[in-house]
């Protein structure tokens, strides 16, 4: 077994790395963080979800010389988006030294930057674009390169960054190391490592099939802000005996379940920082029965040893098939039913399409329960407390005060609305806001309509939009409504429950191969 304090890292690091919660290295980071640290360049094969990120991360935060104030590392993402991500985590990784981070992205203040490279910065996370610009006009020096990385590579090319990225490539130093990450290994990519990578080592870690158990699978597709919302919903609707909920990080796991304790759940943490005690008092409960449901990492629930697990929830998608056989192992023992559910967000859809091809199952979408479903349901359930309340007749001897005080001056019809209000107020939920309001599009009711900048040009028909629609955003067929293709544009209505999904799924992927740019439309084109 690897752990991080197997790599040969700056103590700084490690400890930054505790805070962030993780326990151990993810397959890609045990296979190319060695590799990396040696001065090798490395092509990877992994996609979001699989901690590829900190995979390159933590070796260019190693290999950074704080003293020398020059831009050390660059790395080229497809999106602004990713570079603000992909920013965002090695400054993480570098919190206890001093390694200053940039990410640079077209979109925003082009003075901003030149002021924010000008203070000194060690690592930069850019965009081919913007880079260019900043190359050109003399405010980005890269002459004391020595790591660049190209993360996503296939989505730089199929975006049409191939020419930028050249250009930046040969303006960097030869003496420099390349480490290249992308999902996808098309020729284009092979002919670039070809060119401008010294002997790359290939490290893929998801080649192997794994068998899934045979139990329920399911999938329900969320939104990151709305993650916490859509688990409760789950909760509320599932008759659980036991179950076990899986994060990604020890933090994950003590805030999920400081927020699911706030709202009521009978749920606990387990993960590898908990004392022998600690963990024997956990696992009691869980036993017992006292919690519902265990929330735990990867590391911790390795070897529990838990019969009548009826539920096992992914709050976070696996990083690797194997890890999803293991977590999902843990249910339906001893031929009991079990169910697996798995809480996909839309940049993890291709995870998730990678798990299923690896263990060859289905897993199958699931819609949330409506809040009307939640309402009725707990309606339905404080009606029936209450009549069974008025059977058994024993109340405290001070209730009958108040109840007389309160029949005497309320008309009965009032009162007992304003009592089940009371009793029921903070708990029937409201719609959660799903972040996006799309205004009007020209829709049929109950539709959002989009915009494509692509049509009949990249050949597409109905079907086939439908069908990608549904596989990449994970909305059924059903959802999808109206479609008008044009030349080189096309109009597509979707639910409004599927719109954010659809959205999302677009602006992060392709569509038949191609990139494509996403509005919602403007009512008045209607045709
Ligand atoms: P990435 O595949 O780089 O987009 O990472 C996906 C998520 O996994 C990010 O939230 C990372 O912070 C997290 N992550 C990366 N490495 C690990 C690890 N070894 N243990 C737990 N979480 C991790």
């Amino acid at each position: 077994m690897t752990v991080f304090q197997d790599f040969s890292i700056d103590p700084a690091i490690l400890r930054a790395i505790s805070d962030m919660g993780f326990e151990e290295p993810s397959p890609i980071q045990k296979e190319a963080i060695p590799k990396i640290l040696e001065g090798l360049d490395v092509i990877g094969q992994a996609q979001t979800g699989t901690g590829k990120t900190a995979a390159f991360g933590i070796p260019i935060v190693e290999k950074v010389s704080p003293e020398l104030g020059a831009v050390q590392a660059l790395v080229l993402t497809p999106t602004r988006e990713l570079a603000i991500q992909v920013s965002g985590e090695i400054r993480k990784i570098a919190k206890y030294k001093r390694v200053r981070t940039l990410p640079i992205y077209g979109g925003q203040s082009i003075g901003h930057q030149i002021r924010a490279l000008k203070m000194g910065v060690h690592v930069v996370i850019g965009t081919p674009g913007r880079l260019i610009d900043h190359i050109e006009r003399g405010t980005l020096t890269l002459d004391r390169v020595r790591i660049l990385v190209l993360d996503e590579a296939d989505e730089m090319l199929d975006m049409g960054f191939i020419d930028d990225i050249e250009r930046i490539l040969r303006v960097l130093p030869g003496e420099r190391q390349t480490l290249l990450f992308s999902a996808t290994m098309p020729e284009e990519i092979r002919r670039l490592a070809n060119r401008y990578m010294k002997r790359p080592v290939m490290i893929k870690v998801t080649r192997e099939e794994v068998t899934a158990p045979s139990i329920e699978q399911v999938y329900y597709k969320v939104l990151e802000k709305n993650k916490l919302d859509a688990l409760c919903r789950i909760l509320d609707a599932e008759e659980t005996e036991l179950g076990i909920i899986f994060c990604r990080t020890k933090r994950g796991v003590d805030e999920l379940s400081e927020q699911l304790q706030a709202r009521g759940y009978l749920v606990d943490a387990l993960h590898g920082d908990l004392s022998q005690a600690q963990r024997d008092k956990v696992m009691g409960d869980f036993r017992s029965g006292r919690i519902e449901y265990l929330i735990a990492t990867d590391v911790a629930a390795r070897g529990l040893d838990v019969t009548n697990v009826t539920h096992v929830i992914n709050y976070d998608i696996p990083q690797d098939p194997e890890s999803y056989v293991h977590r999902i192992g843990r249910t339906g023992r001893a031929g009991k039913h079990g169910i697996a559910i798995t809480l996909v967000t839309p940049r993890e859809m291709k995870q998730l399409r990678v798990i299923e091809q690896l263990t060859r199952t289905r897993i199958q979408p699931r819609e949330l329960p409506t809040v009307e479903e939640a309402n009725e349901r707990r309606l339905a359930q404080f009606v029936a407390e209450v009549k069974a309340m008025v059977e058994q007749g024993d109340w405290h001897p001070l209730v009958e005060e108040a109840a007389e005080s309160l029949i005497s001056s309320v008309d009965p019809r009032t009162l007992v609305r304003a009592l089940v209000h009371y009793a029921l107020k903070d708990e029937l939920t409201l719609e959660p806001d799903s972040g996006y309001d799309f205004g009007e599009t020209g829709a049929a009711a109950g539709m959002v309509r989009f915009f494509l900048n692509v049509g009949k040009n990249i050949n597409i028909t109905p079907k086939k939009l439908a069908d990608e629609l549904s596989q990449i955003a994970g909305v059924s067929v059903g959802e999808i409504g109206r479609i008008d293709i044009f030349d080189r544009f096309t109009f597509v209505e979707v639910s409004e429950s599927a719109a954010p999904f659809v959205y999302e799924a677009l602006k992060q992927g392709k569509l038949l191969g191609t990139r494509v740019f996403v509005e919602p439309a403007k009512p008045r084109s209607r045709r």
